[in-house]
């Protein structure tokens, strides 16, 4: 009995103490039943002795977020058409290879128009993958000149991102634009461009690309509406 009331006065005391503060509902603890019939998922050892990989357990945001990351350097996005009718990563990846790039494509985003690839399908390069150097925008040394700024800065420091078809005469489907609007806005928000930086290759070299049906003006709004 007297244990009793000792415990009681305990209870009281405590009681008194903890009144200030919140009463925290703890809900949702699992039936000791449940734990003991929980087998917990087996762990894979790696006893190799290879340097730790974080491995993400969560998918991540995007498909084509590199494992390793995206490199800091980017600074502009420059959109392209591929003056071609048809064509895929993998055609232009040949083509440029054939042409004697090392690192094949010099784009590292293709947006397909339904031939070789889907209609509106984006396809990471392997210079992407890499986080390399495009080739894509080498402004003519007069330009280069005039400007101020190394012939190769748009490659060293842009990410080229092609849409397939030749919009001096076709024009992008709608599929490849809505995909585009995604991509880029994705691409600012993980690589910190802002909106003056997102550029239609004419606009800072001296070439029709991306075409004259292709509208920088009417992009420019989505982005700026979708922000
Ligand atoms: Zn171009």
């Amino acid at each position: 009995m007297r244990r009793l009331l000792c415990m009681l006065a305990i209870a009281l005391l405590a009681g008194c103490a903890s009144r200030r503060e919140p009463s925290v509902v703890l809900t949702g603890l699992p039936d000791p039943e449940y734990i003991e019939h929980f087998e917990m998922p087996a762990v894979e050892v790696d006893t190799t002795d290879e340097p730790a990989r974080l491995v993400a357990s969560i998918p991540p945001r995007y498909p084509w977020l590199p494992v390793d990351g995206i490199s800091p350097r980017w600074r502009y996005l420059v959109i392209h058409h591929t003056a071609t009718d048809f064509g895929s990563m993998r055609d232009i990846h040949q083509w440029h290879l054939d042409k004697g790039w090392e690192s094949g494509c010099g784009y590292h985003f293709v947006i397909g128009n339904g031939t070789n690839s889907g209609d509106g399908q984006v396809e990471p390069g392997p210079r992407w993958w890499n986080q390399a150097t495009g080739a894509h925008t080498r402004l003519t040394e007069e330009m280069a000149q005039r400007r101020g700024i190394d012939s190769g800065h748009y490659n060293e420091y842009g990410i080229g991102i092609a849409l397939v078809g030749n919009f001096a005469i076709d024009r992008p489907s709608k599929a490849q634009l809505d995909a585009l609007v995604d991509l880029i806005l994705a691409l600012m928000q993980e690589c910190h461009i802002p909106l003056a930086r997102v550029v239609g290759h004419g606009e800072v070299d001296e070439t029709t690309c991306p075409g004259d049906n292709f509208s920088m003006w009417n992009l420019r709004t989505r982005l700026r509406n979708a922000q």
